[in-house]
């Protein structure tokens, strides 16, 4: 009996699959395995006895009432996607299934999750990809095409404009050729999804680059009366593509400065964190909510008036030449963007 009971408790232990027995009622705690100890960040000691509600485990406590029934009801549950919370405040994605096992006269649950966060991360990632990929094909082949037409017809609109009999109507000129340079600046967007964009990547260092740009950005940001401050820290060389990296500095900012209040300050840094160079835009603004936050970066979704919806479309594929990733960390107080150079990317 014993040597069977010591089997078990090893199973339960070595299980990658974070486990935890608690008591149906109320959810507290009578054991939770390595696993479940090392994702959620809480030692054994901190759980046992406490309830997951009082952890404050559950993202959404609705969550755990439905399970509490589903258990009632058939005793059993499998694969429900619910989202934890960890002691560090990070949100875990979890698939949980769990199980009505009576332990003495009490009746307990066995509850057993297996942590999703990084798969769906990668799953989302691709799912952007194959957007980009749809949409980068499709700039390629026509861009061009509706471009050159463009050209010629704004070419002309000029000539006619400056005709001695046609004074009158310069005004109308005028916005026909603001109307044009419009179109013209959001297919010159759309034409920098294209799929096989070249690019001349050329040893460079991003704090050259955030400096030759700075005082564009500065003068933007005064004219809405608000800040910004740059910090750079001593980074390595990387091959960059400098107007790539322009274009994104400069969505990535535009984008912090229309989210931000007048009075408020955008923040932008390079530094070396582990083997990677970073330069993040932190901004004060709004934050983005989940729902804009899961369709961010898919060509024309916006959330403006008078948005094109391609500025991050454009990031996302500018990093992508790059071999960067951007991870997006957001709240009340504001959104910070970082693009993660690797450092393997560096020749010679
Ligand atoms: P656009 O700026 O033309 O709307 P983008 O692709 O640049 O297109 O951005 C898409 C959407 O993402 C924006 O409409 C906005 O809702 C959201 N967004 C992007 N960056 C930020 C930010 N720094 N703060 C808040 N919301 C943002
Ligand atoms: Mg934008």
């Amino acid at each position: 009996m014993r040597l069977s009971e010591e089997r078990f408790s090893k199973a339960f232990n070595a299980s990658p699959l974070l486990m935890c027995i608690t008591s149906l009622e109320d959810g507290r705690f009578i054991d939770a395995n390595r696993s479940f100890c090392l994702s959620t960040g809480y030692s054994r000691e901190e759980l046992l006895g406490h309830t997951s509600l009082e952890m404050g485990l559950w993202k959404n406590t609705a969550d755990r009432l439905f399970m509490k029934q589903v258990i009632e009801e058939h005793g059993t549950i499998a694969n429900v996607e619910s989202i934890f919370v960890t002691k560090s405040q990070q949100l875990l994605l979890g698939l949980y299934s769990a199980e009505r096992i009576e332990i003495g006269k009490e009746t307990c649950l066995l509850f057993i999750v297996m942590d999703i966060t990084e798969r769906k991360k990668i799953e989302m990632e691709m799912t952007r990809l194959d957007r980009m990929n749809m949409v980068g094909q499709v700039a390629a082949s026509i861009g061009h095409e509706i471009r050159n037409p463009m050209t010629t017809v704004r070419g002309f609109l000029q000539v006619l404009k400056n005709k001695q009999d046609h004074e009158e109507d310069i005004e109308i000129y005028n916005l026909m050729i603001e109307e044009m340079d419009r179109a013209n600046l959001i297919i010159k967007e759309f034409l920098s999804l294209a799929k096989d964009k070249l690019i001349q990547l050329e040893i460079n260092n991003l704090n050259t680059i955030v400096s030759n740009i700075f005082p564009l950005l500065q003068a933007d940001a005064m004219s809405q009366d608000k800040n910004i401050e740059v910090r750079l820290e001593k980074v390595p060389d990387l091959m960059l593509d400098e107007k790539e990296i322009r274009q994104l500095m400069q969505n990535l900012v535009r984008n912090g400065l229309e989210s931000m209040a007048a009075g408020r300050t955008l923040t932008i840094r390079t530094f070396v964190q582990d083997r990677d160079v970073v330069l993040s835009i932190q901004d004060q603004g709004h934050g983005i909510s989940d729902e804009v936050l899961r369709k961010l970066g898919t060509p024309f979704f916006t959330t403006k008036e008078d948005g094109t919806g391609l500025g991050m479309a454009v990031c996302y594929g500018i990093a992508q030449r790059h071999g960067a990733n951007i991870e997006v960390d957001t709240g009340p107080s504001g959104t910070r963007f970082d693009i993660i150079f690797p450092l393997t990317t560096i020749s010679g």
